[in-house]
Parts: structure tokens; sequence; C-alpha cells
């Protein structure tokens, strides 16, 4: 213990108020809970010690943090206040012993036990069953009017149902984001480069307190009820436990955890405590804890309040999902698109129930965003089976000698040039035919049917090859022999025989299907089409610039950067004049006259079954004729071609008085040409 208790008790007030007006005021935490929950713990122990020290302001004697201007304020009529908290099994013995000692009573408690959801307490007032407002905790005293958003959050009730409501009912609950709802709205954030939320309670709070309720409303919030405040009237007013009040609050139509249980005994709640950890990861929610009320509601009039908790319930805390660690270096790993992740290597840190030294940082928008230097504290979150992820850098805690990182501008892999095209977030190596990384991606890519349609060649096949050393790009396929082949493991020597002949019979092909099979990024079957289409030579698309990339049919910005980068990476060319030299042919392109064009100009749709010929054959007829094939009908439209169990393009068509034919009109027009 430091010799002046006084000045490490004022260092550590000032330094939980800040950390709590970050997490409660701005939603903003910058240091993981267990941080917050040790420098709390330090203040108790001290304040034991010396008790003096102990004044009502001190913030283990307050509750959450000020009430933002921004809204209006509720006072509650009856404080909201929090828990105290449990870390070990010995903390719920002990918990029951003081609940015993204090009642003098030496049966077993009854506790209802309910998993602690990850969000924040909100209170919900209906007066005669109508939803009249609703308020956060505040100070506890004080919450901010919150009434417009929780009218948005789906499972609230404007309107209980049932018999004999109570006049007055104010029903508290949690307020939170089930997990897919936070992860989906995280990678939201990412994508439109705004900053992801560190937790799903922050994106609660971030998304409850908002001015705009339409923000709310577009946010996956979810309640459930877990106690009642205000109580006036009604059949629940009769009810001798909480649990039953539950149930109670149930049956008017709010919604309520379904995993809680009642249970008698500091061990069986030990048990179920153990067991809803198991669950932890398998819950649709974020939970940090298990809290346990003594059930008996005339026990908990008479066991009463302390400071800023009721003496009867007990906040039992899992381990921790976000830690501090220190950031050691960051290594830049090529996955099998090629995308280049930054991966934090970290002084090793238990989080989440095991120690991660290795966290992901995303892409390359998301490390600029953090800001993150070599050396830099950082926090972790890992949880379930979530990738441990960086979710923010301690500013404060940054060293001198902290270092900048560079993004690099070659793949760490095979040295080809990043490319990152403006608008995305994600870098990615351009070498695409040439990375081992991307190696058996490409190559399955290169063999598959719509490409170059190599019979017998299926992904298996290319992962063996590929892994035995036998082939490291496309052009190899055309260099394998029949001793290679048989000498691969249950390959025999017919498909050996037959696997060359398909590659051979490969080697003729069309430049669309090359330019597809090359694998370039976003150049589908259709765009592949459309260059080969207008510059009708390899050689004139090579040497397109973007400028005139962007003259093709259907390319934007995003594709003619991809296929300008693509093409001009030595190495991908490389492959190219390699798997020209191993013969690899397609016919010239004879641009049809006008009038074998009849479509040029029109739009055509193509909807419902068709019976003889596949939308695909039908798609690439109609593109052979000049048309532009889109996938909605619209007043651009010019013919939709509607075959078996067309629904609501048909009906577009017909009210918007656009020309229409069935199959056979198709098949009989294609016979006249
Ligand atoms: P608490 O989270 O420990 O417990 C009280 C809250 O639990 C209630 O207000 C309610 O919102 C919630 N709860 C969930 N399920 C419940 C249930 N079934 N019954 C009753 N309540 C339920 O206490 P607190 O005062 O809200 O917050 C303290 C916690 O906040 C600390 O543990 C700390 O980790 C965190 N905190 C973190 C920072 C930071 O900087 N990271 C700052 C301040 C506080």
């Amino acid at each position: 213990m430091s010799d002046n208790p006084a000045k490490q008790h004022n260092e550590l007030k000032q330094q939980l108020e800040n950390y709590a007006y970050q997490y409660y005021v701005l939603d903003d935490p910058s240091v993981p809970d267990i941080q917050y929950d040790r420098l709390m713990q330090s203040l108790i122990a001290l304040e034991r010690q010396y008790p003096e020290l102990k004044t009502p302001d001190s913030p283990s004697q307050k509750v959450g943090g000020a009430v933002l201007s921004k809204f209006d304020s509720i006072v509650h009529e009856m404080p909201m206040l929090s828990l105290d908290n449990g870390f070990e099994d010995a903390d719920l013995v002990s918990f029951e012993q003081r609940i015993l000692d204090r009642l003098n009573l030496d049966a077993e408690v009854e506790f209802a036990c309910e998993p602690k959801l990850d969000g924040l307490a909100a209170s919900i007032m209906y007066a005669d069953g109508i939803l009249s407002f609703a308020a956060t905790r505040g100070d506890g005293q004080t919450g901010e009017d919150i009434t417009v958003n929780v009218k948005t959050i789906a499972n609230v009730p404007l309107r209980l149902v049932g018999e004999d409501l109570p006049q007055r009912l104010e029903v508290r609950g949690e307020v939170f984001m089930p997990k897919q709802g936070f992860e989906a709205l995280n990678q939201a954030q990412r994508d439109k480069g705004a900053k992801p939320f560190v937790n799903p309670r922050n994106a609660a709070a971030g998304s409850l307190r908002q001015l705009d309720s339409s923000i709310t409303a577009s946010r996956p919030l979810r309640f459930y009820a877990y106690s009642v405040g205000i109580l006036e009237g009604g059949a629940i007013s009769a009810l001798q436990t909480h649990s039953q009040r539950l149930e109670s609050l149930g049956k008017m139509g709010l919604p309520l955890c379904k995993e809680t249980a009642v249970v008698t005994g500091a061990q069986a709640c030990i048990a179920y405590f153990n067991k809803i950890g198991e669950m932890r990861d398998s819950l649709s929610y974020d939970i940090d804890g298990v809290v346990f009320k003594t059930n008996s509601l005339a026990l908990q009039s008479r066991l009463g309040f302390v400071s800023k908790a009721p003496r009867w319930a007990l906040a039992q805390k899992f381990p921790a999902q976000e830690e501090m660690t220190i950031l050691r270096a960051i290594e830049f790993q090529v996955g099998r698109t090629g995308a280049v992740t930054p991966v934090a290597r970290l002084e090793p840190v238990f989080v989440g129930g095991v120690t991660v030294s290795n966290a992901t940082l995303h892409n390359q928008d998301e490390m600029q965003r953090l800001g993150v230097m070599i050396g830099d504290t950082v926090i972790i979150r890992r949880a379930g089976d979530v990738i441990p992820q960086v979710v923010s850098v301690v500013l404060d805690k940054r060293p001198d000698d902290a270092k900048q990182i560079e993004f690099p501008s070659h793949c760490p892999v095979c040295d080809s040039h990043v490319e990152k095209p403006h608008g995305e977030a994600v870098a990615r190596c351009s070498g695409g035919l040439v990375c081992p990384a991307q190696r058996k991606e490409a190559i399955k890519h290169f063999a598959s049917r719509k490409a170059m349609d190599v019979d017998g060649l299926g992904d298996k096949l290319v992962e063996q090859l590929v892994e035995q050393g036998l082939i490291s790009h496309p052009a190899d396929l055309f260099h394998l022999s029949l001793p290679q082949l048989t000498a691969l493991e249950r390959f025999g020597d017919k498909s050996a025989v037959n696997l060359l002949r398909a590659l051979d019979d490969a080697k003729n092909t069309t430049l669309a299907k090359f330019l597809y099979a090359l694998g370039i990024r976003e150049v589908g079957e259709a765009t592949a089409r459309n260059l080969a289409m207008h510059f009708l030579t390899l050689d004139n698309l090579l040497q397109a610039d973007i400028e005139a990339l962007l003259e093709v049919q259907d390319v934007g910005e995003i594709v003619a950067s991809h296929i300008h980068e693509f093409l001009h990476e030595q190495a991908n060319l490389a492959v190219i004049q390699k798997l020209r030299d191993a013969g690899v042919n397609w016919p010239d392109i004879e641009l049809a006259s006008p009038d074998e064009q009849p479509f040029v100009g029109k739009t055509v749709v193509l909807t419902g079954t068709l019976s003889q010929m596949g939308r695909s054959e039908a798609k690439a007829k109609l593109q052979d004729l000049g048309a532009k094939v889109s996938g909605s009908v619209s007043a651009k439209t010019d013919l939709l071609i509607a075959g078996e169990k067309a629904g609501s393009k048909l009906a577009k068509a017909a009210e918007l008085g656009i020309e229409t034919w069935d199959e056979q009109a198709f098949v009989d027009y294609l016979a006249t040409l």
C-alpha cells in the first residue's frame, strides 16, 4: 500500500471518474471493463482499510454516469441501482451467508438466477397497460427520456395484454444487441469506413441514446424485462416472489430471457453459473455474468439496500472478453483471394478463456482508422468463436518510441504489387495467377466449367497437384506428363490419359472464356464477354488504359482498375505468355454486321422457366444478337421473354405496355435468322 493513501485514493478516483464518463456518457470506453473493475477493486480495498476515504462522492458509492443534457431528464420515483459483483465461487457462498446472518436464518436461500445481459438498463412505465414513458438509468436518480427510441424496439409492447393490469407498472430490463446483429452492424460500419463498436453493450448504448430515433429504429435492438419498479394495483401486486412477477410480466406480453431458473442454496447457484458459462458462446446475446436475486419479495424488503446496490442481489461475473495488451509487431497475411490482412502479434494475454497472441486488424482502412503503432497498448476482444480482434488503442499508454506501421506496397508472399481500388476497404495482391497464397483457387477457377472447362480436373486434384509441387500456375497444367499423373495416389492410367486429353481439348477456347479463366477480380462471364467483344483481341486489351476500359459496357471504375492492375503485373503477363506458348488459342472474333445484330441498342429481360434452352444459353444468344440483357423490368426495357411460371416481371411488363414474347416466339424468331 502506498505511504500516502489519500493521494492514491484521489488518483484512483480521478481515473475511475474519467473512465466512467467515457463509458456511460460518451458510450466510448477507453479501457476494457476488466481494467475498470480492477481499479474499482483497488479503490474498495483502500476504502476498507481507510474508511474515512469512503466519502459519498467516491466512485464506489455512485451509480453509472451523468445524464446527457441533449435529452430531457426523468427523475426515477424509485432509484435504479447497480449490483454488487462477485468473481469467484467463494463470493457466492459468502453472499448467501451474509443474507442468512442478517436475517438470522439457518435454512438455505431460494434464488432467482438470470443471465446478466450485457446491454444497458432501461425503465419503461406502463399506465393502465399503455407505454407512457421510458428512461435510461443515468446516475440512478435521474435518467434520460428515451421514450421515442424505446418505442422503436421491435419486441417492446406498446400496450400490455391480459386481465387486471396494474394502474401503474414500471418494467425494468436490459436493452441489448443480439450478437448476430452486432457483427452485421460492425461489418456495415467497417464497409463504410465508420468506426465499429467495441462490443455489443457499447453498440446497444450508442444506438439507444440517439436524438434521431430513426437511427435507433434501424439498429437491431432487443429488450428483456428483469424486474419491476413502481407497481400500483393489478393481479401482479399480490405475488410473493420475484420469479412469479417475471412470469406475470411475460403473460402481459413483455419479453423475458428464457434461460432463467430458480434454485436453492449457494452450491446450486454455482452449478447454474457453470452451466450458463458453458452455454455462453452459443447464446444469441452477449452476457457478462449471472445475476442472483433472493426470490422472496418479503426477504428482499427485509434485506434492503446498501449505498448503490441491493443486499439481496449479486452479479457474478464471467472471465472478461476484452483485455489490454501490448502490440509487438504486425504481420501481413495474404488470403486465398489475395486479400492482404494485417495481423497483430501481441504480448500473450488471457482473454475470453484462452491465451491470445495474435489478433486481426481486419484490413488497411481499419488499421489506419485505429491509428495503431508498434508498442501501443491495445484492447483485444475475443468472444466465442469469433477470431480475436484489436478493437481500440489506449492512446494515453502510447510509449515515446512507438513505431509507425507501413502497409506493404508489394505482396509479402509473391512480391506482386498490392492494389487497393478507391472506395474498397481491402487491399489485395494483384499477382492472382502466380501468388502461392492464391495458387489453388486461381487454378481451380481456371479449370472450371465456365472457364477453360478442363474435364476431370476437380478441386481435389488441383489441391493434390499443387501440394505435390507439380504445378504452381495455370500454364503448368499443360506441361503435366503421363508418368507424373500416374504416380499420383489413387490416380489410374485411364484417368491420367483422359486428363491429358481434356487438357489438350481445353486449349481450344474463346477469348471470352480465356479472360474469364484468368480470375481477374470482379470479371465474371458477362464482363469477360463484353471485354472480348469490345477489344476483339487480347493484344488490344493488354494495351488498353483505364479510359479505354471504361468504354466497355458495364465496366465501372473499380472493375476497370482491377483489370488494369492485373494486366500490368509482369508476373501475370508472364503466365499469360506461357499459356499462349503452350498452345492455348481462340478463334478471331468477327464483328457481326448490323443486320446480323438486330438487337443492338435493345434491352431485353428474361423471366420464368425456359424449357427448350437454358437461361444462360438464351442470354448468350441475345447478346450475340447485340442485346443488352437486364435483370429487371423498367421503362427502359424493350422486350420481355417470358417462359413458364413467369411472375411479377410479366405483370410489370404488361403494366408498362412492354412487348412480350413467350419462349416459342423467341425460338421461332431465332429460326428465321
Ligand atoms: P453492473 O453492470 O455490474 O450491474 C448492473 C446492471 O446489470 C444493471 O444496471 C443492468 O443494466 C444489468 N443487468 C443485466 N441483467 C440483469 C438482470 N437480470 N437483473 C438486474 N440487472 C441486470 O453494474 P453497472 O453499474 O451497470 O456497471 C458497472 C460495470 O460497467 C463494471 O463492471 C465495469 O466493468 C463497467 N464499466 C466499464 C468502464 C470502462 O471504462 N470500460 C467504465 C465504467 C463502467
